[in-house]
């Protein structure tokens, strides 16, 4: 492990673009990867005779205030002295001791100090601290001695490029966030505010229910008026299945949801006001308390649905954000409302204290190419008011009033993706073709709620419908009217394109609210199809939704998640047979029969057992479609949502490309079509990966569609046939990583991988 930390940290820091930057990383990564309190680096200043704090994670800084160490002083310069490494267990107690001036901290017990020393000379040191006394161990010591050692390249660089001394003073404030959509903003911060706060209302009860009822129902036609004028106002620029987040919110105001369950708080003697409260407050903490991080997200949501009715409550409903040019939104918790209510041309990026990756904000930050971050650390609102900002949609880094060498580094960044942005969009109309003629199908995946036709250049129909959203935002099971009606939407926003419809993948990390299955291991447990199958009337009854709404289109085909062996193939195929000749004899009924077709059948390859099985699979299904988020969990035998093994997850692995190779070269050989709809399909190394080893049919997220064609009009066979033999050989997913960008670097696609990081 600590070879590759290594490797990972001092790639990082070489990458950084700037030297501060490159101190701030390594602190923050050695820090993490002991697992300590503190990590800082303090550098000679050999004419002031005294050693400078350059860069610290973990010690609490007075703004503006500059902490030095005169040389001789402290535990620092006990190490720089020496020459050596010095570890302690409980640093007070030693005689050279000295609490650091300026910080106004506890004394921190355990120190691990590593001299930075570059051809003799000692420039700094590194060093580790932790409040309880420890003794760290000699890897740990050969571990920091290692980096020191980087260190001591970057930081020689730095001194004899002059960048050290005007850094020395000014504390550079750099900040950690979670990465939300890609891009560099630069701007000015805009502090966001709800329109009004739920936890301010202060319960209060009601002699006259009816009229407060009154009052809530026109509350919520208000609010039903915002959402459809925000969802008016985007929509000429997000992708249109973004919209499907104004579907969901309206639908969280249906008597079904929010609706009856306020009303009756008000029959029970509360205040309209107090009533939301009561209500969005129990939603948003059964809501917090699931484990998917997708619905955990939809807290947030309901608390700014709540927000939004009890503003017209108040009568502030229509107060409007003010936002000046250039802004960086910055909020506590930046929503998809909020950020619909800002015209686009304002906006530069977000930066949203709270919230993940997986929050509808996110998602609509990314569809309307708005660079964020999320879940930044622990910061208070208004330290970034008014404050000179970049936001690295990459990276999930956040500068505050960064100095002019940062400043330019990410300006000459921005028009690097200015042109590369422009490029895409030039060419979305044309064909997903390489140089020298091979035709690529490029399709999106689907499922968030109702999907619109896309506003996106030119594709082939939907790859991958994913029914479990559907399921995931109800009380219960959806009838078959109810998802006849959405299956139908699809259909017809797609028509004369194929649709591959999935059937039901529910368990693992996505359970249904309504249907709670308790596993040790959901991932190797009662999942997809796996659970229809025992349960025929959910699977039949969405097989016929899907076959009655094909009708008079003639799109669909079926997909069958998780497959693990043949009978289950069989036995879905039966019950399909049957979902199909009894809507047929509905239909003749009617005098429609003709009208009914019988749907092309396929089945994901995710689960490495049915490699060995392919033959006989392929003569009972027409398709195949890869399915690399689960494959490569079940090939590594990695969670693909636990952090802790998230570095496992590689969908670069040497053995996940040979396998990826051999399912193409089975299915050519069988003659059965394949394509893959795993997030690898839209990952620009992945694509080129998967391009070269004869993938034809790649299915990714819309708003990866048009960067992919863009670079796969860049590539020719006799390169692509190059990067696969060498990717093959590499023994370790970094390499191949390595040649990857190297290769896209060549053709001058480098921005791709920093956009696809
Ligand atoms: C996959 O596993 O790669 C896939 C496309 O399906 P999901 O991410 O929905 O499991
Ligand atoms: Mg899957």
């Amino acid at each position: 492990m600590m070879l590759s930390t290594l490797q990972r940290i001092v790639e990082s820091v070489n990458q950084a673009p700037e030297f501060n930057v490159a101190l701030d990383t390594m602190v923050r990564n050695v820090k993490a990867a002991l697992g300590t309190d503190v990590c800082s680096v303090y550098l000679a200043d050999h004419e002031q005779r005294e050693f400078v704090l350059m860069a610290t994670d973990g010690l609490n800084l007075v703004e503006g205030e500059r902490v030095v160490l005169e040389f001789g002083e402290g535990l620092i310069s006990l190490a720089a002295e020496r020459e050596e490494p010095l570890n302690i267990a409980d640093a007070s107690t030693h005689p050279n001791f000295k609490l650091v001036e300026g910080l106004a901290e506890e004394p921190y017990r355990a120190m691990l100090v590593a001299p930075i020393i570059h051809q003799r000379q000692v420039l700094g040191v590194l060093a580790v601290q932790q409040k309880l006394a420890r003794a760290f161990s000699s890897n740990e010591e050969s571990f920091l001695v290692t980096l020191a050692a980087q260190l001591a390249a970057v930081v020689a660089h730095a001194e004899a490029k002059d960048l050290v001394s005007d850094q020395r003073s000014p504390w550079l404030r750099n900040l950690r966030a979670v990465a939300g959509a890609p891009g560099v903003a630069i701007g000015h911060a805009f502090i966001g505010k709800p329109l009004a706060s739920l936890s301010a209302v202060v319960p209060r009860r009601t002699e006259q229910p009816m009229q407060e009822k009154h009052k809530f129902r026109k509350a919520v036609l208000k609010t039903r008026q915002d959402l459809r004028a925000l969802a008016a106002q985007v929509a000429e620029y997000v992708a249109e299945d973004t919209l499907a987040i104004f579907d969901v919110y309206q639908g969280l105001l249906d008597a079904a949801s929010l609706g009856n369950a306020v009303e009756n708080k008000i029959k029970e003697g509360w205040q309209a006001q107090t009533a939301v409260k009561l209500v969005v407050d129990d939603f948003v903490s059964q809501f917090e308390d699931l484990d998917d991080s997708y619905l955990r997200e939809r807290a947030v949501d309901v608390r700014d649905l709540g927000q939004r009715v009890l503003a017209h409550l108040q009568d502030s409903g229509n107060v409007t954000m003010e936002v000046p040019d250039q802004s960086i939104l910055v909020a506590e918790e930046v929503t998809a409302s909020m950020l619909a209510s800002i015209p686009r041309h304002r906006l530069q990026g977000l930066v949203s204290l709270r919230g993940s990756p997986n929050s509808h904000a996110a998602i609509m930050a990314r569809s309307m190419g708005v660079p964020a971050v999320f879940a930044v650390e622990d910061v208070p609102l208004n330290y970034l008011e008014d404050q000179y900002l970049i936001v690295d949609g990459y990276s999930g880094d956040v500068f505050i009033n960064p100095p002019a060498q940062v400043l330019k580094e990410y300006q000459e960044l921005l028009l690097d993706e200015l042109e590369l942005a422009n490029l895409v969009d030039s060419n979305k109309n044309l064909a997903a073709e390489t140089s020298d003629g091979i035709r690529v199908e490029l399709q999106v995946n689907a499922g968030l709620n109702v999907d619109h036709n896309e506003g996106r250049g030119a594709h082939n129909g939907i790859g991958l419908y994913r029914t479990e959203i559907p399921f995931m935002m109800r009380e219960r099971f959806p009838t078959e009217t109810e998802q006849f009606e959405l299956y139908r939407e699809v259909f017809k926003n797609y028509r004369g394109q194929p649709v591959v419809m999935r059937t039901l993948d529910v368990g693992g990390d996505k359970p249904l609210p309504y249907f709670p299955i308790k596993e040790d291991n959901p991932f190797l447990g009662w999942r997809g199809i796996r659970m229809t199958l025992d349960h025929p009337e959910i699977f039949l009854v969405q097989v016929r939704a899907m076959l009655r709404a094909n009708v008079g289109f003639d799109t669909l085909k079926i997909l069958l998640p998780m497959i693990t062996s043949v009978d289950e193939v069989d036995d879905a195929t039966r019950l399909i047979s049957q979902a199909y000749f009894e809507v047929r004899s509905e239909l003749q009924q009617n005098g429609e029969e003709a009208s009914l077709q019988r749907p092309q059948l396929g089945v994901m390859i995710e689960v490495p057992a049915i490699l060995y099985q392919l033959d006989s699979i392929a003569q009972r299904v027409d398709f195949f479609s890869v399915g690399t988020n689960d494959l490569t969990q079940y090939l590594l035998a990695v969670d693909r949502n636990n952090p802790r093994v998230a570095r496992l997850y590689e969908a670069y692995h040497p053995a996940l490309l040979t396998v990826l190779q051999d399912i193409v070269a089975s299915c050519n050989r069988l003659g059965k079509p394949v394509s893959v709809c795993g997030e690898l399909a839209g990952d620009p190394g992945g694509a080129l990966l998967l391009l070269a080893m004869g993938y034809r049919s790649l299915s990714m997220s819309g708003h990866n569609i048009d960067k992919i064609r863009w670079i796969v009009r860049q590539v020719e066979a006799p390169m692509l046939q190059v990067l696969l033999n060498q990717a093959l050989t590499a023994k370790h997913p970094d390499e191949v990583r390595k040649v990857v960008s190297m290769k896209l670097e060549s053709l001058g696609l480098g921005g791709f991988i920093r956009a696809g990081k």
